[in-house]
């Protein structure tokens, strides 16, 4: 199985972790980017940027379902964008765990960062990315809040 993006992606080696994002941190200005980047775009610091890992949770702050595919996907599916406690606001796909209904997703319910294949095709199967589901079980989604 090989990653999609190896460089942003924390896949655990053994159960002591457990998967994350990988993003930028900047010294100087404290913003974080995600995808990594050398040079914070909020300050223009250069060399300032440590990678920090994020992204374990997230709360959804839009959704939708596509219903044509791409090459390498199945429709329908999710399409999301979700804020990460860390700032950025990120695109994502969605875990097969959750069922693709409307009413499934609420904007700004708790998610969670899995890691599974891209897509269950041919072209994607043995892709691994960063996919976000529900953090509480669908009953309780939405009303689940940590403080
Ligand atoms: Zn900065």
């Amino acid at each position: 199985m090989n990653v999609l993006h190896p460089e942003s992606i924390l896949v655990p080696a053994d159960g002591t972790q457990t998967p994350c994002l990988l993003g930028s941190r900047c010294d100087n200005c404290a913003s974080v980017v995600f995808p990594q980047m050398p040079v914070c775009p909020a300050c223009l610091a250069n060399g300032a940027m440590q990678m920090v890992e994020i992204g374990r949770t997230a709360r959804l702050f839009s959704h939708t379902i596509a219903r044509f595919a791409p090459k390498g996907f199945k429709a329908p599916f999710f399409q999301i964008f979700v804020d990460l406690p860390e700032g950025p606001r990120i695109f994502s796909l969605v875990g097969a765990e959750c069922p693709i209904e409307p009413g499934v997703l609420e904007d700004g319910m708790d998610m969670r960062l899995v890691l599974e294949p891209l897509a269950d095709t041919p072209e994607s199967k043995d892709l691994l990315t960063y996919k976000y589901v529900p953090a509480a079980s669908p009953e309780k989604s939405g009303k689940a809040r940590h403080a």
